[in-house]
C-alpha cells in the first residue's frame, strides 16, 4: 500500500504509518497512492481524484469535508473519512482566546507597547462576566465553547435547529432571538446552503450595537464586506477571525478593517490535536489494511 501525506500532520506520523506500507510526501507519487491524507490545504477536486488512479481512500485530518468532492469520490468507489472528534478542544480554546483577547485589548496593548506608546488611559477593557454569548451551531466545538463561557459567568444561548436540548446552552428556536440578545456571537456550524452568508447586512442589523463576533467556523458563513462596513460604523465592536474565503485570503476587506483580531486558520493546529488526529488516522489505516 502506498500512503501519500499531502498536508501538514504531526512529524511522527510518517514513521508510525510505515508499518502499513510505503509512506511518501512527494506529490509526484499521487498517481500510485492507495491512500491520501489531507487537512484543509489540499483540494481533492475531480481533477485531483482523476490523477490519483490507484486511490481507494481519502482521509481528511480534521472536521470539515468541504475541500473534498465527496460525490465524485463516491462515484469512483473511494472511501472518504475524517477525524471529527479530534479538533474540538483546539478550536474551542482558540475561539475562547479570541473572545478574551478582544475585550481585554490584548493585541492593541501589545502592539502599542512595541511602538513605544503607553496607552494606559486609552485602552478601555470590558468583562465577559454577566454578558450573553450566542452560539450559532452548538455541536462538538460549540459545546466546548459553551462550557468555558459558563465558567466565566456568561449566559449562554444558542441557535441550532438540528438539536432538541443542550446541557450548557439555552436553545432558541429562532436565529433572530440569538442575534438580538447576544453581546458576543460565535459561529460553529459547517458550511451549508443555510449557513453560507448567514452573517450579512440584514442579520447584522438585528444584532445589538457593539456586538463582538468570533468566527472559527467557516469563512464563507460571513459576507466580509458587510462585516467590514459594520466594524467601520461601530455596529460591530470587535471581530475575531480564524477562517477565510480562501487560504490565504485574497483582497479580504477584513485585513484593513478596525477592531479585528485575525489569525491564519490555526484553529486545529495544536500539538495535542495533531497527535490525536495522527492516532485516529493510524487506526483508520490499520482497519483499511485488514480489508
Ligand atoms: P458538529 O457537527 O459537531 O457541530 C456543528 C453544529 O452545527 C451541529 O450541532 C449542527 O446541528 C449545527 N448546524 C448545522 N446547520 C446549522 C444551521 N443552519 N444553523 C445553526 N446550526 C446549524 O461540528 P464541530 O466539530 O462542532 O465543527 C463545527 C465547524 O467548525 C466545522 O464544520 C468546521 O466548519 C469548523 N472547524 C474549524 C476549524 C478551524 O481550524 N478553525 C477546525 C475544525 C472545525
Amino acid at each position: 500500500m502506498k500512503i501519500f501525506i499531502s498536508d501538514a500532520f504531526d512529524a511522527s506520523l510518517p514513521g508510525k504509518l510505515s508499518k502499513y506500507g510505503q509512506v511518501t510526501e512527494d506529490r509526484k507519487e499521487l498517481p500510485e497512492a492507495d491512500v491520501v491524507l489531507v487537512r484543509s490545504k489540499t483540494k481533492c477536486t475531480k481533477e485531483f481524484i482523476d490523477e490519483a488512479k490507484s486511490l481507494k481512500m481519502i482521509i481528511r485530518g480534521g472536521v470539515g469535508l468541504d475541500n473534498i468532492d465527496r460525490e465524485y469520490a463516491k462515484q469512483k468507489g473511494i472511501i472518504v473519512k475524517n477525524t471529527p472528534e479530534a479538533s474540538s478542544l483546539a478550536v474551542a480554546e482558540l475561539a475562547f482566546a479570541l473572545m478574551i483577547a478582544i475585550p481585554n485589548r490584548i493585541v492593541d496593548g501589545d502592539s502599542s507597547m512595541k511602538r513605544g506608546q503607553w496607552m494606559k488611559k486609552e485602552l478601555k477593557r470590558t468583562e465577559l462576566f454577566g454578558k450573553t454569548l450566542g452560539l450559532i451551531g452548538v455541536g462538538r466545538i460549540g459545546t466546548e465553547v459553551a462550557k468555558r463561557a459558563k465558567a466565566f459567568g456568561m449566559k449562554v444561548i444558542a441557535y441550532d435547529p438540528y438539536i432538541k436540548q443542550h446541557e450548557y446552552a439555552e436553545l432558541k428556536s429562532k436565529l433572530d432571538e440569538v442575534l438580538a440578545q447576544s453581546d458576543y456571537i460565535s459561529l460553529h456550524t459547517p458550511i451549508t446552503p443555510e449557513t453560507e452568508k448567514i452573517i450579512n447586512k440584514d442579520t447584522i442589523a438585528k444584532m445589538k450595537n457593539g456586538v463582538v463576533i468570533i468566527n472559527t467556523g467557516r469563512g464563507k458563513c460571513v459576507v466580509e464586506e458587510d462585516v467590514s462596513e459594520a466594524l467601520k460604523s461601530g455596529k460591530i465592536a470587535g471581530y475575531g477571525n480564524d477562517v477565510w474565503h480562501s487560504d490565504p485570503p485574497q483582497n479580504s476587506p477584513l485585513i484593513n478593517a478596525p477592531n479585528v483580531v485575525l489569525l491564519p486558520h490555526i484553529g486545529a493546529s495544536t500539538k495535542e490535536n495533531l497527535l490525536r488526529i495522527g492516532e485516529i488516522v493510524e487506526k483508520q489505516i490499520s482497519e483499511f489494511s485488514k480489508k
